[in-house]
């Protein structure tokens, strides 16, 4: 058997989009940053590797297009990274598949959230899996080329490098990611990031010339980096820096984060949006001070409302649109939903869309028992006590007000209440969609979408329609 010397990195795709599966919901791209840093990591030490996303596509259509690039079979591991547990499936197809074609073929997984909570429970479901690599893997990835180093979970600061986005199979389909930094701490009883410290954020000059760096790798295209942050911590004296660093570089490119809406000040947001800032994604989660308490997300509800006030308000004042996300947590009541409705009424004006959900616990028994305890404190229970075991999801039936269907319902009202579908193609093609996805494009997936699944309103066009504007498209292209 004829083997190549490349370094392959997978990043398992779905079987089936995470939330609502329709036409639509199949087109987002999320680029694995996580393993992109690793790959970034190798090839920075002289290996020739590639990195290669399982996205919507069949894992067999996947594996085929690696074999038959001479990539597969390797002298050196496949590398399998599993970014959430909607993706475990999709890696055991691919697990099995690589195994039957090459027994000898070693499979390295990692995924920190997948495999990190507990590696045992993950090796019964993924037994073609020959090293379990548990942490972010900085640190050891070279030694997973050659050995099996004990792992534990560790954190890791962000890299120093720039994320080398060449390497990406298809890169150009992608918005890109520049890590910003790592961690939260936060507390949130929900979140898998709630214990892990905040890293400081590093140097706003360096930041800036990565960003110019990957700039570079598009080749001066229009891209809308997504500056990756669990928390995005910028005190005003750093976002003050960072502005003038990119007016000094001469960077004018639009970017997107996320954080929490008491995380930052509204005098570091001015700066931000003056840095390119264009989109924000703010945690709010709920705006009912009982559920605020229960999430453990502040202590102070109105002190914590009121900051997310401030910040809405300017950013609508800087034109930064926010989009908020909102959680249907354990214990939710018509009183407790209600609040949260009013509240977002109140803001509409400075609100460009709302992503709304309600709270699922990930994670196998060992670590989704400790949520599923503190939930049934407060009323909620699992819809299916297996799944956790089975799947490392576990969807509730929040109160007896929300059980799991009911608060699906209300998760959709309240989308479509704050967003249109021009709202949402803004935001989506902001960093989710591929960067040559047009809005006939979205139109005509619209139109093929099961609308009692889509989250936000829709002027259903009929086909003669979409047909025809996609003709004008073309024709204006020519
Ligand atoms: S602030 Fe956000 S990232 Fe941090 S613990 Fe809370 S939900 Fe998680």
């Amino acid at each position: 058997m004829i083997r190549s010397s490349v370094v392959t990195f997978v990043s398992a795709g779905m079987l089936s989009p995470k939330k609502r599966d329709h036409v639509l919901a199949r087109q987002q791209l999320y680029l694995n940053y996580g393993a992109l840093s690793l790959a970034t990591k190798l090839q920075l030490a002289g290996r020739d590797v590639a990195l290669f996303h399982g996205e919507h596509r069949d894992p067999e259509d996947l594996f085929c297009q690696i074999r038959d690039s001479g990539r597969f079979p390797s002298i050196y591991p496949l590398m399998i990274s599993i970014p959430s547990f909607y993706a475990l499936p999709w890696a055991q197809a691919f697990c099995k598949l690589a195994k039957a074609a090459d027994p000898e073929c070693r499979l390295v997984v990692g995924g920190r959230w997948v495999v990190g909570p507990d590696p045992e429970w993950l090796r019964g479901l993924l037994p073609q899996a020959d090293v379990l690599a548990p942490g972010l893997s900085e640190g050891v990835i070279e030694r997973l080329l050659t050995e099996s180093p004990v792992l534990k979970r560790v954190a890791e600061p962000a890299p120093g490098f720039t994320l080398n986005h060449l390497l990406v199979d298809g890169y150009r389909r992608y918005q890109p990611s520049v890590e910003a930094s790592r961690g939260c701490g936060m507390g949130c009883a929900f979140c898998e990031e709630r214990d892990i410290k905040v890293e400081k954020l590093g140097d706003a000059a360096t930041l800036a010339a990565s960003m110019a760096l990957v700039g570079e790798q598009y080749n001066g295209e229009e891209i809308r980096p997504y500056l990756q942050a669990s928390m995005f911590l910028p005190t005003a004296r750093w976002a003050s820096a960072f502005a003038v660093e990119m007016a000094r570089i001469g960077l004018n490119m639009a970017w997107r984060t996320e954080t929490r809406v008491d995380a930052i000040t509204t005098q570091t947001l001015v700066s931000l949006a003056e840095a390119g800032l264009g989109v924000i994604d703010l945690g709010l989660e709920t705006a009912s001070p009982r559920q605020i308490l229960a999430m453990r997300k502040a202590d102070n509800p109105d002190r914590y409302l009121r900051r997310a006030s401030e910040l809405l308000e300017t950013c609508r004042d800087h034109g930064v649109m926010a989009k908020v996300n909102v959680l249907l947590y354990a214990g939710e009541t018509e009183e407790t939903l209600a609040e949260t409705t009013a509240w977002l009424d109140a803001h509409a004006s400075a609100i460009a869309g709302v992503s709304v959900g309600p709270v699922i616990a990930y994670g196998p028994p060992k670590t989704a028992d400790l949520l599923l305890d503190d939930w049934r404190r407060l009323g909620a229970r699992p819809v299916d006590t297996t799944s956790a075991a089975s799947t490392g999801i576990t969807t509730m039936h929040l109160s007896t007000a929300f059980p799991a269907e009911a608060a699906e319902v209300a998760s959709l009202q309240l989308s479509r209440r704050f967003m249109d579908e021009d709202a949402y193609f803004e935001l989506k093609s902001f960093s989710y969609y591929p960067r040559d996805y047009r809005r006939a494009d979205f139109e005509r997936d619209v139109a093929a979408s099961d609308a009692a699944k889509l989250p936000f309103t829709v002027r259903r066009r009929d086909a003669a329609r979409v047909d025809h504007d996609q003709n004008f498209d073309e024709a204006n292209l020519k």
